[in-house]
């Protein structure tokens, strides 16, 4: 845990969120912002930078296999969605936690 880290407080229920799944490894929420009628975001629940530190082939898995069942459970599959994670700087970055956004609802903007 990182004790500036605002989604470290999330997980730790800090900070409040609107939870849409959680598990011993990974919990998923609304993004307080969102771009996309839907707008969730999936996260380890241990502090991981970003993608670039993501090793754990157990946690990847899990976490392809989560982001697929809230897809799922949120009827995104049916007309297709976006996941993205950002990296670094350059990348737009905002929050230092691996955080995946699951964005869907509507024709999402190629550019
Ligand atoms: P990034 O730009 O780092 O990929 O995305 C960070 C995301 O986290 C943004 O979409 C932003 O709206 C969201 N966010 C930042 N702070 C909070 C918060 O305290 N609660 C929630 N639910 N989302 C947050
Ligand atoms: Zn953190």
């Amino acid at each position: 845990m990182n004790e500036d880290c605002i989604f470290c407080k999330i997980v730790k229920g800090e900070i409040p969120s609107t939870k849409v799944y959680e598990d011993e490894r990974v919990i998923a929420f609304n993004d307080i912002n969102p771009i996309a009628p839907i707008h969730i975001l999936v996260i380890p629940k241990t502090h991981i930078d970003n993608y670039m530190e993501l090793d754990d082939t157990d946690l990847i898995i899990h976490v392809n296999k989560i982001i697929k069942k809230i897809a799922i459970e949120k009827g995104l599959n049916k007309n297709g969605f976006r996941v993205l994670t950002n990296i670094g700087e350059d990348g737009g970055q905002a929050v230092k936690h691996l955080h995946y956004h699951i964005l869907g609802g509507t024709k999402l903007p190629t550019r």
